[in-house]
């Protein structure tokens, strides 16, 4: 089996300020290369902690963590995140903000202006490379955290919430950008999101994350067609259910 990412008896304890938090507990997952998983919960469930720490930025209080078949210490160039409020350097223009990530490698600056200019294409940024991320929209500036990502040719892709801010078309024009760089390039992703909508359109696995202390509550396989529909019946179906999982709460859509 092609284990990708690989999570044994994950915990995370934060010190927090008047007593410790415990953020997971017991987490045991692992996925193959490939797969599009995406972790569903209410705030709170720490999904993020779990990403972060699938980064390399955080390290797990108990248990082990591997990607592409190596302990993880520190952060891995086989993972790249993308975070919720893109994480953009403000004083970098667009190009620079681009290939951050290949120069941080070690990228010589002819190649890193190749590969620059190929993912600023295909995240239809051509044209705007001189602007700063304050002169861009909020969809543009999840477009540079994504080209970004994609410049190292990371073998995951970890997104936290990428869409979460977004106004509902934009957030749709980028999940069907999304799905066609996976179909593509068939990295794997693990993808943060709170909305039930969004991880059955996107996903070929959730996990669902019960808070206090985080823990996966329900690994469900999701095996509608795609291009999918929220309008179908299996679709309405699955929304149901996980409703119930997630527990009652609204969704962003
Ligand atoms: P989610 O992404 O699902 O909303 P988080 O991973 O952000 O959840 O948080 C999980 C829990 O850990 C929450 O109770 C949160 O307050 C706590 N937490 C997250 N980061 C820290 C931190 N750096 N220090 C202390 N507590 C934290
Ligand atoms: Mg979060």
């Amino acid at each position: 089996m092609n284990r990708f990412i690989e999570c044994v008896g994950v915990g995370k304890i934060y010190p927090g300020k008047d007593e410790p938090v415990e953020a997971l507990r017991g987490i045991d997952f692992t996925c193959d290369a490939g797969d599009f998983v995406c972790l569903l919960g209410r705030s709170g469930c720490g999904k993020s902690t779990l990403l972060q720490m699938m980064a390399g930025l955080e390290t797990p209080t108990f248990g082990q963590i591997a990607v592409a078949g190596k302990a993880l210490h520190g952060p891995s160039p086989d993972a790249a995140i993308v975070f919720q409020d893109h994480g953009l350097f403000p004083w970098m223009t667009v190009q620079k903000n681009v290939e951050f990530n290949m120069k941080a490698l070690g990228t010589p600056a002819a190649e890193r202006k190749r590969i620059a200019a190929h993912f600023i294409a295909m995240t239809s940024l051509t044209g705007f490379e001189g602007r700063y991320p304050h002169e861009l929209s909020g969809g543009m500036r999840q477009r540079v955290g994504i080209a970004r990502a994609l410049t190292t040719d990371p073998k995951a892709l970890l997104m936290d919430e990428p869409f979460g801010a977004l106004d509902a078309q934009t957030r749709g024009n980028l999940q069907d950008e999304l799905l066609q760089i996976w179909e593509k390039r068939r990295t794997t992703v693990l993808f943060v999101t709170h909305s039930i909508d969004e991880a059955l359109l996107l996903a070929d696995r959730i996990l669902v994350f019960s808070p206090r202390p985080g823990r996966i509550a329900a690994d469900i396989k999701v095996d509608l067609p795609r291009p999918r529909t929220p309008q179908s019946d299996a679709f309405s179906a699955l929304a149901r259910e996980l409703r119930g999982l997630v527990g009652a709460e609204r969704d962003f859509d």
